[in-house]
């Protein structure tokens, strides 16, 4: 497979460091918001190369963090932890904060039928991999000690900026616009690998460690969780195009110094998501979610299916009434293939020529937009009814669009998905002991004809 490694600004020939097994690290939200339309676009671009490595036939490990603690309202090490600020705002605590987010995230990522990773790492369960790196850091003197934080010395390495084709003065954090200087700092451009600093006193999740009760950066949490998992060589490692500098320029310098060899070889990023004004994001006025769309009327996987139309590389201008094209194409394509009738015989040979075409859009960098063009090419062709069918149920193992799914079946599954979350919440009122709201959720339920049938094995539901 061909993909584009940013590490080296060049498609390369995906060589996994252990034949036919790759290691994919992927860096999660930051739970103390709900996840826009935009990130749920990065985590489309991940769950296809994911999906696609599986096509392929590799054995794929993938590890994504959830970091609900350490990331900064600015990636210069300055400004307010995101979930402290948060649970003040809301008068909760952060990790009611992280627990409400995380399952906002999951609901949405599932809606867009993404597979859900191996391995989803909470950054607050790691803490003792990040102080066994950084205590390896400051040993060999890669980092220093300064007004009670650890900071990394970029200074000491060869080539601090090697993900990133920029020159020096222009990446440097302390010279970015809106950006303070620290006085801390040995260079602008150090980055804190633990804080402890005072400024943080009303940091709620705080660690013993030898460096002084703190917490910490939030780029130390990915190299962490990953080596972890990964070990000392990872194949692929995702993100968006804006974590490419500082978080993931900051990964590579941390990782490398520990590790004494190159650490990650392929580096994968998604390019974003727009609106009229610019680069989506969570600080611009009302969230969209991917939940907020369904309420609205709009199938999250027309979303999925709009975003699939576009290369990864490719910006994307979000407007509804891209959505809305999205969404007719889509349904005109389901329809088409929904008419399908499973006759004439089966012919391996052609069924393996037209895989063929679809495993080449694949291993061309990703080339998604190509192979829906090929799924036409498909419907179109003189190609029996019963291979067609065929070819799009496995095609639909990366696409992930229920192409031959049904509506009503679709519709079916979202209602007992529906009702699975009432039952989930009646037995959390009922561990509360609050059988009021138990009672009234089994009344609700069943005035839209579901009884619910309590048993040894839980709560079951039936139709009436
Ligand atoms: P955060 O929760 O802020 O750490 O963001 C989660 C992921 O979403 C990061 O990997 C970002 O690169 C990505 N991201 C943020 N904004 C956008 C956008 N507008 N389009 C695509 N991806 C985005
Ligand atoms: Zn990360």
């Amino acid at each position: 497979m061909k993909l584009y490694n940013t590490l080296t600004r060049t498609i390369e020939e995906f060589v996994p460091y252990e034949e036919g097994k790759v290691t994919f690290y992927t860096c999660g939200p930051t739970v103390y918001h709900d996840q826009h339309i935009g990130n749920m676009r990065n985590y489309i671009g991940h769950d296809i190369l994911d999906k696609t490595l599986r096509y392929l036939g590799y054995d794929v490990l993938r590890v994504m963090n959830i970091t609900d603690v350490g990331h900064l309202t600015s990636d210069s090490d300055s400004g307010d932890d995101k979930m402290v600020k948060s649970a003040k705002e809301q008068h909760k605590s952060v990790m009611d904060i992280a627990h409400y987010y995380t399952e906002q995230f999951f609901n949405d990522f599932k809606l867009l039928n993404n597979r859900v990773p191996e391995v989803v790492a909470p950054a607050t369960d790691y803490i003792a991999d990040y102080i066994k790196i950084i205590q390896k850091l400051l040993d060999t003197g890669y980092a220093y000690q300064a007004g009670g934080n650890v900071y990394f010395d970029v200074s000491k390495l060869k080539d601090y900026y090697q993900l990133t084709n920029h020159k020096e003065d222009e990446m440097v954090v302390g010279v970015r616009e809106g950006v303070s200087f620290d006085e801390n700092k040995r260079n602008q451009a150090d980055f804190a690998l633990w804080f402890t600093k005072s400024k943080f006193d009303d940091q709620e999740l705080k660690w013993e460690s030898p460096f002084g009760l703190g917490y910490p950066g939030w780029h130390m949490e990915c190299s962490g969780i990953s080596m972890h998992y990964c070990g000392e060589h990872l194949d692929i490692h995702g993100g968006g195009v804006d974590n490419i500098f500082p978080h993931h320029t900051n990964e590579i310098a941390q990782s490398e110094a520990y590790l004494g060899h190159p650490w990650c070889h392929y580096w994968f990023h998604n390019e974003h998501l727009m609106d009229e004004s610019g680069k989506m994001s969570k600080s611009k006025g009302a969230t969209l979610t991917v939940s907020l769309l369904k309420e609205k009327g709009y199938d999250p996987l027309a979303y999925r299916f709009m975003c699939l139309n576009s290369h990864y590389r490719k910006q994307i201008v979000f407007s509804y009434e891209n959505l809305e094209n999205a969404t007719k194409a889509f349904v005109k394509l389901k329809n088409k293939i929904q008419a399908l009738k499973p006759e004439g015989s089966y012919d391996s040979g052609l069924f393996h020529e037209w895989d063929q075409k679809f495993i080449a859009c694949l291993e061309d960098d990703l080339n998604i937009p190509n192979a829906l063009t090929l799924l036409y090419d498909l419907l179109k062709s003189e190609v029996a009814g019963n291979i067609k069918i065929q070819l799009i149920e496995q095609w639909d193992q990366v696409f992930s669009l229920d192409l031959l799914k049904k509506d009503d079946e679709a519709e079916e599954e979202t209602l007992d998905e529906e009702i699975l979350k009432q039952i989930e919440r009646r037995n959390q009122a009922k561990k509360e002991k609050n059988f009021a709201l138990a009672d009234e959720i089994r009344e609700e339920l069943l005035k839209q004809g579901i009884r619910l049938i309590d048993g040894r094995e839980g709560t079951k539901f039936e139709r009436i």
